[in-house]
């Protein structure tokens, strides 16, 4: 049968507080265990949370940005459950009175040629995490220096209909996150975590399939991955006429398999109710605007603005807009060379951006290891016709990983460019008197004839060349 595919996701974003969400407590990662507590978030009696001011207006902000409309009456509610690493027994969360909710974001289709969808936000609230359980072989540990962290959870419509959506959403909800600065969105840290809801129905069919919870995946790509075996999982079971069991499901990356974790809870299993420990109060309309104006250009405007400013094309805007650091540096680079925009896109997308994968790098680092003016320097040699952009490519990795400016370079290893006409005819008159028979194909008709020779011109001068005098003088010569 032809199913549809239905995907809900809920992802938690740690907001970068100075302090967590209810007490004083830092929100550093990775240290001692334990180390980051006090009698507030390991829930000792008598003890009362006071919330923390910057965490709401952080979350405020991003709700803004994913076009949400903000609650005017906040309340926290608590959500009970026992488990070993909540102290509490409860978690402080939001449940029938979220901070935002009824927004969008409107995202571009990777593999779809410019195609747009607009993914529902059903709701955005504020949560605090829970400790850390480390099982070893014989024990299990406990770490509660995460117990308290501020969470955001940005909660989906069922919206997504494909582990590709799934996917170009994650990155570009992301995106927006970090643009307004108000989380690292480190996955490895767990600042951004994200689960996947997902059913199946027949197409054309209206009522939602029975769905899974997916939890889990520690990357963007575990997610599409996790989706994928999970859409044909289900189909299978379809198809062999069972039933899908709605359940919680646990990816494990290196078996790329979900397997059942438990029965899926529901809202009553939680016995919410409000927490008396925090008065409920309203957000001003005044607060809501001033923090609307406080909202930074995000990525969509970004990438419609260096359109229409710089000449470039939607694509490239695209892959320049979508990470902060690049869209900056990408503006400080023409600053320093306003004559070509479209060259400073060109090396920024294609082999920065490449040196910075192969190399594992953050592209925050960019900017120290290669100073935007020292990019500029560069092109605007390659453009002056010093060097051709096949040496511009060949220095790339030194230039980033030295002091060095790209005339240093190039002074030091003699790879300016050949323009001198008389040393050019000397090295094709070389080229052609070696290579007679290649001369003889040429004539016959052979057009990669003239290529090769081109190419051993290029081989004899080591790349510094000028290919376009090259062809022209070889051209004439060879008639
Ligand atoms: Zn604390």
């Amino acid at each position: 049968m032809n199913y549809e595919t239905v995907i809900g996701l809920e992802v938690h974003v740690q907001l970068s507080t100075q302090s967590k969400a209810f007490c004083g407590c830092g929100t550093q990662f990775g240290l001692e265990a334990n180390t980051q507590t006090c009698p507030v978030c390991l829930g000792m009696p008598g003890v009362l949370p006071v919330l923390n001011e910057k965490y709401l207006r952080y979350a405020i902000r991003a709700a803004l940005a994913l076009n949400c409309k903000v609650a005017s009456y906040i309340k926290f509610d608590r959500k009970n459950y026992f488990y070993p690493d909540l102290p509490k027994n409860y978690q402080i969360s939001q449940y029938d009175k979220p901070l935002a909710g009824d927004g969008f974001l409107e995202i571009d289709l990777a593999e779809s040629n410019g195609a747009k969808k607009t993914i529902r936000i059903l709701r955005v609230h504020m949560e605090e995490d829970a400790g850390k359980l480390i099982h070893t072989k014989t024990e299990s540990l406990v770490d509660f220096n995460r117990c308290g962290m501020p969470l955001l959870e940005i909660v989906t419509h069922p919206d997504i209909n494909s582990p590709q959506e799934a996917y170009d959403y994650l990155t570009q909800l992301k995106s927006v996150i970090e643009y307004l600065e108000v989380s690292d969105c480190d996955m490895e840290k767990g600042s951004l975590r994200c689960d996947a809801n997902i059913s199946l129905r027949p197409k054309g069919e209206k009522k939602l399939g029975v769905k899974t919870e997916v939890k889990n995946m520690n990357s963007f790509k575990g997610v599409r991955e996790a989706l994928v075996f999970e859409i044909s999982r289900q189909q299978k079971q379809l198809d062999a006429g069972e039933e899908i069991t709605q359940e919680t499901r646990l990816w494990d990356a290196d078996q790329e398999k979900t397997f059942s974790m438990r029965t899926k809870e529901e809202a009553h299993d939680y016995r919410y109710f409000p927490e008396p420990d925090l008065v409920p109060f309203t957000i001003t309309q005044e607060t809501i605007e001033k923090i609307k104006k406080e909202l930074p250009e995000l990525p969509a405007q970004k990438k419609k603005r260096l359109v229409r400013k710089y000449k470039i094309s939607e694509y490239d805007a695209a892959v320049l807009s979508a990470d902060k650091h690049i869209a900056l540096y990408f503006e400080e680079a023409v600053k320093n060379y306003a004559d070509n925009a479209k060259g400073v896109s060109n090396w920024l997308t294609q082999d920065i951006m490449n040196h910075i994968h192969t190399e594992q790098l953050q592209t925050k680092q960019l900017k120290q290891l290669l100073p935007a003016s020292k990019l500029a320097g560069m092109l605007k040699l390659i453009d002056n016709g010093t060097i051709s952009g096949k040496i511009g490519k060949e220095i790339l990795p030194q230039l980033i990983n030295s002091k060095k400016s790209a005339e240093d370079i190039i002074k030091e290893k003699n790879l300016s460019q050949i323009s001198d006409t008389k040393e050019l005819e000397r090295v094709i008159d070389d080229v052609l008197r070696e290579n007679p028979a290649v001369v003889e194909d040429f004539k016959n008709g052979k057009s990669n004839a003239f290529m090769y020779l081109v190419g051993q011109v290029m081989k004899k001068t080591r790349g510094k060349a000028n290919p376009q005098l090259v062809n022209s003088i070889m051209a004439e010569k060879i008639k």
